[in-house]
């Protein structure tokens, strides 16, 4: 099934998405924590389209609009952008040789910086001319759990949804610790809606991301250096996850840094993030 949150009417409301009739089955008053608390694996029967309202005449919202916890993120997690990102001289203390990490690079993105699907991202020219796009398969956490195995992880997750893991290149640089380069309002498009997930084997997706049609990420999640279950394993060791937890599992090559020169956004752009299975998810700048 696919969850989404949505402003209906002005009022912001919980429900199903039925992609392929482009439709919106509100499901009350929950919240999508409410929904992940409740959520057993098991596959509830289809909303009915005939209550729904086109997708259309709603506003999607990010799934999750307020996240209880800052957004996880893992740092240099495909091969061709860790030796991309270590050649761009945007990656404070690089080493040559040494792009690859032993063990995964993990940083957060405040709840603050969480707008949807449609939202537009601010440039901040006041704090940064070198913007970047990241775009990412992030897992919803469904149950919590702290010491979690690999072999037991995928059963704590809720399902997946798409992150652009925007990013001001000079600021995470400059400021060594990429908190503040990430950190920024807007800086953390999420959506469309979220994915269960007994819909898709994460592991095996097609990511793309385009900039104003201009196709500059293709890639499989298949290539993740640390894979979702030793992403679990590792985040979960001494610190409980909880519901409604967001780990943003990393970005392949072809960020604008990794051109010659960068290619970082400009106001007007547009940006679009797929991942087979779980939507598209676009957002303009400016
Ligand atoms: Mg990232």
């Amino acid at each position: 099934m696919k969850f989404a949150t949505c402003l209906v009417g002005g009022q912001e409301q919980v429900g199903v998405v039925l992609a392929e009739q482009r439709c919106f089955v509100a499901l009350g008053s929950d919240s999508m924590l409410d929904i992940i608390s409740r959520f057993d694996g098991l596959v509830a029967a289809p909303a009915n389209p005939g209550s729904g309202v086109s997708l259309d005449a709603v506003q999607l919202l990010a799934p999750i609009p307020r996240p209880a916890r800052n957004i996880f993120c893992v740092g240099k997690n495909y091969r061709d952008h860790a030796r991309e990102f270590a050649g761009s001289g945007y990656e404070a203390g690089a080493v040559k040789g040494a792009e690859i990490d032993e063990y995964a690079a993990v940083f957060t993105k405040p709840a603050s910086s969480v707008v949807g699907d449609g939202a537009r991202v601010s440039l901040h020219p006041e704090s940064t001319n070198s913007v970047d796009y990241e775009g990412e398969l992030a897992v919803v956490v469904g149950t919590a759990g702290r010491n979690i195995s690999r072999a037991n992880a995928m059963s704590h997750i809720f399902g997946y949804t798409i992150i652009n893991d925007v990013t001001a290149r000079d600021r995470q640089k400059n400021h060594k610790q990429w908190f503040l380069g990430k950190a920024l309002d807007t800086f953390c498009p999420m959506g469309p809606w979220i994915t269960t997930r007994d819909e898709v084997d994460a592991g095996h997706l097609r990511l793309q991301t385009w900039v104003n049609d201009e196709l500059r990420q293709d890639a499989n999640t298949k290539d993740l250096i640390f894979d979702i279950p030793g992403l679990i394993e590792t985040l979960s060791s001494g610190m409980t996850l909880q519901p409604g937890d967001i780990i943003a599992t990393g970005t392949p090559a072809g960020v604008g840094l990794g051109f010659s020169p960068p290619k970082f956004l400009k106001a007007g752009d547009t940006v679009v993030v797929k991942i087979e299975g779980l939507g598209s998810l676009t957002n303009t700048f400016g």
